[in-house]
């Protein structure tokens, strides 16, 4: 980081910066120049409070030099990490496209669904047992038996399962039957959470909050990989903005910006985002265009039935044309579809 110090500053201000740069276990390097006084401070300044030297006389202001976020940052690591999942690659120039409906319902309903998104080319199945509702009058997901029929779904197809854990009580149980851990937007700095799926093993998929920053999002992402747990998969699902036509707005430009500045693989949910089955389609098919990892889309064999998002689901039909449209864009942009 570096402290500027006001024009006019006395020996006296700067002499006590110094000091306190010191005593907290940094290396004061002081640049004169002809108006101010500049200090570079030596060492891992995110263990810093930059707000301890703003409070001091003679200080102007602290300008950090390090990215905030460390083991999730591209400085620390150069190569696009690869999230394996069974046979499933997440990253690393491959597009995973991991498809289902929003809520699991029944046996019968997610295993429809998870056979026809197999046969169009999904490799992960996605269904939330645990659902967080706006309303607590909503479907709230069938929970433990959920999550039994999501464990079905993967042994009838082969498909890995991707789905929410909302508790850290639940973090056990959900990990004995899923192979990616969903960590929802509304959840996203729930920070027992993040610090429990970070103790476990399985891939964690962390969604972006309604009204969080790509940087909050990775240093969600931090808490997770400084627990232990190097498999981090982090998605884009919209953000809430003054648009209504839209239940969220996409950032798109997440995709690049993440993958500039992480090495960690960005999907983008291009259902949540829209909230409009009409507009799923278009926003896929840029998701490739961006070069993201993937996307996580919703799909249901009935959605004029559906408990939860029904508007926003795919046919199974729809999700095979929007299979069949995305190939030649992965094409184009050079990445490989993931296969399960
Ligand atoms: C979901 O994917 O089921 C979900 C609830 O998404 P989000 O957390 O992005 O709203
Ligand atoms: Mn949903």
């Amino acid at each position: 980081m570096i402290i500027v110090m006001r024009p006019g500053a006395t020996p006296k201000e700067l002499g006590a910066v110094l000091r306190q740069v010191e005593a907290e276990g940094f290396r004061p390097h002081v640049s004169r120049g002809e108006e101010t006084t500049v200090i570079g401070v030596i060492g891992d300044e995110r263990k810093l409070q930059g707000a301890v030297f703003e409070t001091l006389p003679g200080v102007e202001r602290v300008i950090p030099v390090l990215k905030p976020f460390k083991l999730a940052s591209r400085d620390f690591r150069k190569k696009d990490t690869v999230v394996r999942v069974g046979p499933v690659r997440v990253g690393g120039g491959t597009f995973t496209v991991m498809a289902g409906p929003c809520a699991v319902e029944s046996p019968a309903q997610t295993l429809e669904c998870a056979r026809r998104v197999r046969r169009a080319g999904a490799a992960v199945l996605r269904g939330g047992a645990y659902k967080p509702r706006t309303s607590p009058y909503s479907f709230q997901g069938l929970g433990k038996k959920g999550l039994e029929i999501l464990s079905r779904a993967r042994r009838a197809t082969g498909l890995p399962v991707v789905t929410e854990v909302m508790a850290v009580e639940d973090v056990g149980l959900v990990a004995a039957h899923a192979d990616i851990l969903q960590v929802g937007a509304r959840n996203m700095q729930n920070f027992n959470l993040l610090d429990a799926v970070g103790r476990q093993e399985k891939p964690v998929l962390l969604k972006r909050g309604l009204s969080s920053t790509i940087e909050e999002l990775l240093l969600c992402a931090e808490y997770i990989l400084s627990r232990g747990n190097p498999n981090v998969i982090l998605c884009e699902r919209g953000i809430r903005t003054f648009e209504r036509y839209t239940r969220n707005t996409l950032d798109l430009s997440a995709a690049p910006v993440i993958k500039k500045l992480s090495h960690l693989p960005v999907l983008i949910d291009p259902s949540h985002a829209a909230g409009v089955r009409e507009y799923v389609p278009p926003l896929a098919k840029a998701a490739a265009a961006v070069g993201a990892d993937g996307i996580i889309v919703e799909v249901h064999p009935h959605p004029e039935k559906a408990l939860c998002d029904g508007q926003e689901s795919l046919t199974p039909d729809e999700f095979d044309r929007l299979m069949a449209e995305i190939k030649p864009i992965l094409k184009a942009v050079g990445l490989e579809l993931s296969k399960c």
